[in-house]
């Protein structure tokens, strides 16, 4: 691994977008697969967007020692393999974890050059109408996602870097900027 490059960011901000168009346009960088107890989503795929296992699974994981970093999110797990990192490590790529804060504290504890960025949305009203257009998720769930988005818009003063993403493409330009003063 050459770096890895930790991105966080609340659910509707836009960072899956911003995070592929970076991946499309940089292709030596490589997406980490986590872990999650959630259910699958129309369109995702097992192994692909993430490995969806059972929640004993999960905990039979934890104490193996088996991730790096995991967290509770909305009721499920979500976690990071410790082999998707040493994978890299032996391959040389740079990395990109795109996972939620607590997980990349997590990581920035035990891995102390991981760059940590955020992507915040314009403003909180915006991010609850995308959240409401995006119609993936029920209304309750919804109310929890903006929960959550407020307690990581405070967790990400703990971060490197924070990107505003009020249109995607100039949020792109700007992780690769970031991105690019480490990565070689
Ligand atoms: P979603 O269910 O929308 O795919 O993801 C919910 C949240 O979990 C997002 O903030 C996402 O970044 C985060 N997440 C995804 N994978 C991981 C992981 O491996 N670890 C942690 N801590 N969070 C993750």
């Amino acid at each position: 691994m050459k770096r890895l490059f930790v991105i966080s960011g609340s659910s509707g901000v836009g960072k899956g977008t911003i995070i592929k168009e970076f991946l499309k346009r940089n292709p030596d960088f490589k997406l980490s697969i986590s872990c999650t107890t959630r259910p699958m989503r129309p369109g995702e795929k097992d192994g692909e967007s993430y490995y969806f296992i059972s929640r004993e699974e999960f905990k039979q994981g934890i104490e193996n020692g088996d991730f790096i970093e995991w967290a509770e999110f909305s009721n499920n797990y979500y976690g990071t393999r410790k082999s998707n990192i040493q994978k890299a490590l032996k391959t040389g790529e740079n990395l990109i974890l795109e996972i939620e804060t607590r997980g990349a504290l997590q990581v920035k504890n035990k891995i102390p050059q991981a760059v940590l960025i955020f992507i915040a949305p314009p403003s909180f009203e915006e991010l609850k109408k995308r959240l409401e257009g995006r119609q993936t998720e029920a209304p309750e769930v919804i109310q929890t996602r903006l929960g959550q988005a407020e307690r990581e818009n405070k967790e990400s003063k703990n971060y490197d870097y924070i990107i505003i993403n009020d249109k995607i493409p100039n949020a792109v330009k700007n992780l690769e900027e970031i991105i690019s003063q480490y990565a070689i």
